[in-house]
């Protein structure tokens, strides 16, 4: 056969592929190409090479030109990325639009891009910045570079411009030096620290995993500071010794430098990092990096997964139950199960470590499809916290803090100690409320009260971002005597403030780590005890030690026992076990303290007294006999629009067709449509639809055939919809 069209997935939203004649250059599969796309050019992967096409080859409109010579992605990968978008219903010109660099979605070349970076020069050194006076741009970029050599494109990011940086450069103040990389990797390596030596049980787990080079799923399961990490480190020895490369998927909030530390110390290999402060050709650098095998150790958060690497020989997720793992739009893939899916295409081991693995992970482990791999000895001098539950039935909550509570704080913050407290609830007040007649500040667009936010004044809502002043007066009765609901992450910073005024509080939640470093001026403040009590909402929890922590309160536990989403109470067990292994050390053990109403609940009462394993097989039980996840798969059909009957209407359509023809007895089920626990969100009304599968295939194959109906509805392209499936997050 002599190809005379490709077949081009574009990154558009259709499900479908497009045919293009070939001209004088041969595209590969696997490889971009650009075309013409109605009035503009679009940059698309060819997926498949043909001599026919259905339509007649008059009307098809030639490829403008192609860009790579070879495929963009390694066979294995390329595979899974066609896998994931079958298995994630997302279209696949889309999907592979997104896992690539976006020089690449413009049709940049997959090379290097040569980078200048500027030094400055000895003249440069002496010049004196009061000289440069009426060139105020000018004098910044002579202090930046004065403390050190900068990219061309960083030093733009700083807002200086092209023109600025040539008239420094034609004044001989600066000059640019090849950007050439530090280390091209030659396969093998050199431990270049002193390492410990592993104990029985991890030198077990790495055993296990190292007798079998191919693919198998392996989950370590070890508290904090049973050695996870070092067990990684072993596991690489023999992966960068045959030249292999071992990628590491860690969650949002533990890449710290701390974590790429451990690595970079431990062996004399080139480290990738890969996160979202890297700007487009950081980005493309890296992922060249890993293609040409001149990485070694590529480190990353979710999308690191989808890393080129030439030759892959170990793929580790750590904090493997860790919720950043799951992308919650567009593209929504979950990391760790498609890590598992990449192995298996790579024929490679897939490690997953937590100290508190996922109902999923659990499961697979328990059934025998993963080994199970235990770390229950504390390597140095990490201790296990102790714990108790503060039964607050009847108790006054000042701020959401009972008066025991309160004395265990003072106790601990007068020996010269920190003490951390949990609460998930961002804001000063999850509602403001009428005194005289009840009425509530609520959101005009969604079916949801205003949070309070003291301290900028504001009413805001958590849904729809909408924002305004604090009214004086109730929109009802115009009464002025407005209070106050329920407890806020601000409210408790201010009344612990007034209950302590000789100590120093802060409060971390995404509301005040969102300027990049923050999070981390922060910690670091906190190591140097700059402040004594620490608020935090779950992002706390992750991957930070804090030794000088010995008591944590939960200030708010029965929110997630209670909560309509059935994951809650498990991430209510991992926060616990997550800061239980986190606070104190063996000279200050740390102490967990749980405020409750059901100090009776019998997730709580396993959790506490016999551990997160216990507390997760009764967990597994209860999600049994509900037919939940892991014993079922879900895929999730949300639609909005701001005709409620409208979307009510198509997701009963779409229910009919996922009804229609069901395989004789194959276990599915519809439920819905419902509308969402958020029923209107930003003026649209929200409903949702699931679709209950018992294996993945069954999901898969039921879905992609349902789908095609549905997307054929009129209704279908007036309503607002997606389709998450295995969704994480329910709401
Ligand atoms: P985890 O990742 O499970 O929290 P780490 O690997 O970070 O645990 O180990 C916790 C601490 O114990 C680290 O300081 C590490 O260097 C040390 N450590 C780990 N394994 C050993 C060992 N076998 N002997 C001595 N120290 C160890
Ligand atoms: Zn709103
Ligand atoms: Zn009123």
């Amino acid at each position: 056969m002599i190809p005379i069209i490709a077949q081009v997935a574009l990154p558009v939203p259709l499900h479908k592929t497009f045919d293009y004649r070939i001209g004088s250059d041969m595209p590969v599969i696997g490889g971009r190409v650009r075309v013409p796309f109605g009035k503009q050019f679009k940059v698309g992967i060819v997926v498949a090479l043909s001599d026919t096409s259905d339509f007649p080859l008059e009307q098809i409109k030639p490829i403008n030109s192609v860009i790579d010579a070879a495929p963009l992605w390694p066979s294995p990968l390329y595979q899974l990325l066609n896998w994931a978008s079958r298995y994630y219903q997302y279209p696949l010109g889309d999907a592979l639009g997104t896992v690539m660099p976006s020089h690449l979605r413009k049709g940049k070349l997959a090379q290097r891009e040569r980078e200048r970076v500027w030094q400055i020069t000895e003249s440069g050194k002496d010049q004196p910045l009061t000289a440069l006076n009426r060139a105020p741009k000018q004098a910044r970029l002579l202090t930046l570079l004065r403390s050190g050599a900068m990219t061309h494109s960083d030093l733009l990011d700083t807002e200086l411009t092209a023109a600025v940086i040539k008239a420094v450069e034609d004044k001989g103040w600066i000059a640019p030096v090849e950007n050439v990389r530090a280390k091209p990797w030659t396969p093998g390596y050199a431990v270049v620290e002193d390492k410990p030596t592993l104990n029985h049980e991890q030198a077990m787990a790495v055993a296990t995993i190292n007798a079998n080079p191919e693919f198998g799923c392996y989950l370590i399961e070890g508290v904090t500071g049973s050695g996870k990490t070092e067990v990684y480190l072993n596991l690489l020895e023999p992966v960068l010794s045959k030249g292999q490369q071992a990628l590491i998927l860690v969650p949002e909030i533990g890449l710290t430098p701390q974590t790429i530390n451990r690595f970079r110390r431990r062996f004399n290999v080139p480290v990738e990092v890969l996160h979202s402060g890297l700007n487009d050709t950081e980005r493309l650098n890296a992922w060249l990096a890993a293609r040409d095998n001149e990485a070694a150790i590529i480190i990353g958060t979710r999308s690191a997964l989808f890393s080129p690497c030439k030759s892959l020989g170990i793929i580790i997720v750590d904090e493997e139950h860790d919720a950043s793992y799951k992308q919650q739009d567009s593209f929504r893939y979950h990391a760790r199960d498609l890590a598992v899916m990449r192995g298996h295409e790579e024929n490679i081991p897939v490690v997953l470590g937590s100290a508190t693995p996922s109902l999923e992970s659990l499961h697979n482990a328990t059934t025998g499809k993963y080994h199970h791999l235990i770390l229950s000895i504390r390597a140095g001098n990490a201790v296990k916290a102790k714990h108790g539950v503060l039964d607050i039935r009847g108790l006054y909550l000042e701020s959401g803090l009972s008066a025991p509570m309160i004395a265990e704080m003072r106790k601990h913050l007068s020996v010269g100690n920190q003490v951390m407290l949990f609460l998930n609830r961002r804001g000063y007040a999850p509602a403001l409320m009428c005194h005289e007649c009840g009425w509530l500040a609520e959101c005009k667009r969604c079916d949801a009260y205003y949070t309070l936010h003291q301290q900028s004044g504001e009413l805001r809502c958590h849904h729809c971002g909408t924002q305004r002043p604090i009214p004086h007066q109730c929109g009802s009765c115009g009464s002025t005597q407005l209070i106050s609901v329920g407890v806020g992450t601000e409210q408790l910073e201010s009344q612990l403030a007034s209950l302590f005024p000789e100590y120093k509080t802060i409060r971390i939640d995404r509301d005040n780590t969102r300027r990049k470093g923050a999070l981390e001026e922060y910690l670091n403040a906190i190591h140097n005890k700059e402040y004594q009590i620490l608020i935090g909402t779950q992002m706390l929890a992750k991957g930070h030690h804090f030794p000088d922590v010995t008591l944590v309160g939960l200030v708010d536990v029965d929110s997630a026992l209670f909560s309509n989403d059935f994951r809650a109470p498990e991430r209510l067990a991992q926060l616990f076990v997550q800061v239980a292994g986190r606070a104190g050390r063996a000279s200050k053990p740390g102490l967990v303290l749980l405020q409750t109403h059901h100090p009776e609940h019998a997730l709580l009462q396993s959790l506490i007294h016999k551990g997160y394993d216990s507390f997760a097989r009764a967990a597994l039980q209860e999600r049994h006999q509900a037919q939940l996840p892991p014993f079922s798969f879900f895929g999730l059909i949300r639609a909005e629009s701001h005709q409620s009957d409208m979307v009510e209407q198509f997701l009963q359509q779409a229910r009919t067709v996922l009804d229609a023809s069901p395989l004789e007895d194959d276990g599915c089920a519809v439920m819905g449509p419902a509308p969402a626990p958020l029923h209107r969100r930003a003026g649209r009304y929200r409903w949702q639809l699931i679709f209950q599968a018992p294996s993945r295939k069954m999901l898969q194959q039921r879905l992609s055939i349902a789908l095609q109906a549905i997307r054929q509805l009129p209704l279908s392209k007036k309503v607002r919809w997606s389709l998450d499936i295995e969704p994480q997050d329910m709401s």
